[in-house]
């Protein structure tokens, strides 16, 4: 290309990552300048961001010397005067200024001292002036910068190979899907974008290629999830027989939700397809995965194969286990345990139990992906807390059985619908959306340090009715003897508040040894201790009924997914509960918003639409799969309607289409084609 040679090529790839016209005319400007708007001098205080002037230069100064050189010209308009500053280039810039002759600025005013001046302001005649209303800003780097690729050098790129393409920028949609979906012509689209000469322009080019970008990242996924699909052969499991009935009929300890009838119906209808289920259940905390669950694993059960659970720590499969047993107590089902401190003594039996086939239902931790662990034959697992697995071990599962068993994975960790759509848009979502009535909201208290007292009132009166209590503090990789310390500290003082014999309490961190901490959860889970004070070991999963406040202490450093599961761990009795947030008295801004939304809403989906527009998608959802959110244009957390409307389309056109082949449907084919071989696959769950 001409005016790029081999060395700014080579940055250009580096820097940037543009290596063809291609990655060029896509790399688009992140905002505009309103070139066909003036400012007046005296109006500079009702203005944000840039200003563009016209005037001129009535007086040139120099001062300063060696670094603190310095260049200020006098610039006036008709209206007032102000100073132009470089602190760069002083004596280069000198050179170009002409005094006296009409100009125009365009730069950031700032003041100082009661006198308003730009910095490095960009200075053209009034002749050159441009034709075009909006003129683009190109995101650039400091060493484009240093070879001249500024935003104006960029700009100048992109027209160059604008021009050299005129007529042939490839148009993947059909003239039908333009029509209906509204959409301009790519090549219109990305000259508009690079060049448009009103507001309404740039955002018909700003939508016509979001709604390419998403509609493409769509179309892989479903294309790839039919694949998976395809190839993936499953248990058929068509009985609703004896073992269900009997329980639902008269063993279920309530009524299903709504929510709970629905997704246990689309689980039914996946079980019965002959394909390999591969589900996940989000459900906000308590909204009672557990219960769908255990009528799934009653249905595999059913039809003549074993379930397992799997929880993410031992406390946790302790827990399933014995309140699965309970609930199938009057069923003649047997319920097994296996954790890592299952003994040796009682391993074997049980293994050998598991082989003939005389286990229904295993519950377990990671202990039970161990490789002696063999079933007759696996039909479903069930992956409670999906956060809390890694990949590698989920996919042990597959070894277990010649035929894949079914999958189903329980997170409370709402994942916002957009997110939801194309992160795991190659998976099966159920959502449990309701909670199961009766529940008292959770009463959520921001308070700052200086109002400790209060709580600790609020404290007593809760323990003298009888409920009980816990202390949360964050423990931090990065700062985890500060951390413990803090926890240790906080210990002492609570349990000078809360003295002996009155008072018994608990602590739990991650440097105990595992059965010391069992030991421990295990008193406060009985009763026997009324407050714990722990490290967020109690995050996940635990259910104490009794227990009504939650104090987590220096709330500011968790993250908003995290409080709220925190919270989770109240408010699961009848009685009234609360979430007593604790911070510094001087928090950030997105702290306080953490908080303020903590303390307005209960709804986990909610949440997670705060915590996406204050982290980002990257964040949310782990660095592992940030290459799928490398967008170009289109934003997950900011253009939801265009992700469900590009989702829709691509959909449709499957209907139609189901193996794209179509005339009109070419180009997306190829495109397809090739985005199908470059990249990997990151969508599998298990
Ligand atoms: P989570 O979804 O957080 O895992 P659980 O499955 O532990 O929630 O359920 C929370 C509580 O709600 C449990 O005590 C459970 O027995 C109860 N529960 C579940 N389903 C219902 C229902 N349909 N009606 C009333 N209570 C229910
Ligand atoms: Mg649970």
């Amino acid at each position: 290309m001409k005016g790029v040679g081999p060395q700014k090529a080579e940055l250009l790839k580096k820097e940037v990552g543009i290596f063809t016209f291609g990655d060029l005319i896509e790399y688009y400007p992140f905002r505009y300048v309103d070139r066909s708007k003036f400012h007046k001098i005296s109006d500079l205080l009702n203005v944000e961001g840039g200003v563009q002037i016209k005037g001129q230069i009535v007086g040139i100064l120099e001062s300063g010397s060696g670094r603190a050189k310095r260049l200020t010209a006098k610039f006036q308009d008709d209206t007032g005067v102000i100073d132009l500053v470089w602190f760069k280039g002083a004596s280069w810039v000198k050179n170009t200024l002409k005094i006296n002759t009409p100009i125009q600025v365009y730069g950031k005013p700032t003041q100082f001292n009661g006198r308003w001046n730009i910095a490095h302001p960009e200075i053209s005649t009034t002749l050159q002036q441009h034709e075009v209303g909006y003129q683009p800003v190109y995101s650039s780097t400091e060493k484009l910068n240093a070879r001249g690729l500024n935003s104006k050098g960029i700009e100048q790129l992109v027209k160059a190979v604008l021009d050299e393409l005129s007529g042939q920028v490839e148009e993947p949609f059909s003239s039908e899907i333009c029509r209906e979906y509204r959409l301009i012509g790519r090549e219109k689209a990305i000259r508009l974008i690079h060049n448009p000469k009103t507001e309404l322009d740039a955002q018909q080019a700003r939508f016509r290629l979001k709604f390419e970008e998403l509609f493409f990242l769509q179309m892989e996924l479903l294309v790839r999830k039919k694949i998976t699909l395809q190839k993936s052969q499953g248990y058929t499991m068509s009985e609703v027989g004896n073992t269900f009935n009997t329980f639902y009929k008269n063993h279920i300890p309530f009524e299903l939700t709504n929510a709970q009838k629905r997704v246990l119906k689309e689980i039914r209808k996946n079980l019965n397809t002959g394909h390999h289920m591969n589900r996940l259940l989000q459900g906000d905390v308590g909204s009672g995965k557990t219960l769908v669950a255990l009528l799934s694993m009653l249905l595999v059960i059913d039809n003549g194969y074993q379930a397992a659970i799997i929880a993410p720590t031992e406390i946790l499969a302790i827990q399933h286990y014995e309140s699965i047993s309970e609930l199938l107590a009057p069923m003649n089902l047997t319920v097994s345990l296996l954790t890592g401190s299952t003994k040796k003594k009682d391993r074997v039996p049980l293994h050998e139990k598991l082989m003939r086939g005389d286990i229904d239902v295993l519950v377990g931790t990671h202990a039970l992906l161990e490789d002696p662990v063999k079933f007759k034959n696996l039909g479903l697992v069930v992956i409670d807390e999906q956060h809390r697995f890694g990949v590698a071990q989920r996919s042990k599962m597959w070894k277990k059985n010649n035929l894949a068993p079914h999958v189903l994975i329980m997170t409370a960790t709402p994942i916002p619908r957009t997110l939801a759509m194309t992160f795991y848009g190659d998976l099966e979502v159920s959502v449990i959306d309701e909670l199961p009535p009766g529940r008292k909201p959770i009463q959520t208290i921001h308070k700052y340090d200086a109002g400790r007292l209060a709580v600790f009132g609020l404290i007593r009166d809760e323990v003298a009715k009888g409920r009980q209590v816990y202390f949360v503090y964050p423990l931090i990789k990065e700062s985890e003897k500060l951390d413990f310390n803090n926890l240790l500290d906080g210990f002492e003082a609570i349990t000078r508040s809360f003295p002996m014999p009155d008072y018994n309490l608990s602590i739990v961190h991650g440097q105990m040894k595992a059965e010391d901490k069992a030991f421990e959860m295990n008193r406060f889970i009985k009763g026997e201790t009324q407050i714990m004070v722990a490290t967020t070991v109690i995050e996940v999963g635990v259910n104490v009924p009794n227990a009504s406040v939650m104090v987590i202490e220096s709330a500011e450093r968790f993250g908003l997914s995290q409080l709220h599961q925190l919270r989770g761990r109240v408010g699961r009795g009848a009685e009234k509960s609360y979430c007593i947030l604790m911070t510094g008295d001087k928090i950030s801004k997105d702290s306080q918003k953490r908080m303020k939304t903590m303390v307005s809403t209960n709804d986990g989906f909610e949440i997670a639409e705060v915590d996406l527009q204050l982290r980002g998608p990257g964040d949310l959802l782990g660095t592992q799969q940030s290459g799928l959110l490398d967008l170009k244009i289109a934003n997950l957390s900011k253009d939801a309607q265009v992700v469900a409307m590009a989702r829709d389309v691509a959909k449709e056109l499957l209907v139609k289409d189901p193996t794209i082949e179509l005339d009109a449907h070419k180009m997306i084919r190829s495109r397809l084609q090739e985005m199908l071989k470059s990249r990997p696959n990151w969508g599998r769950i298990a």
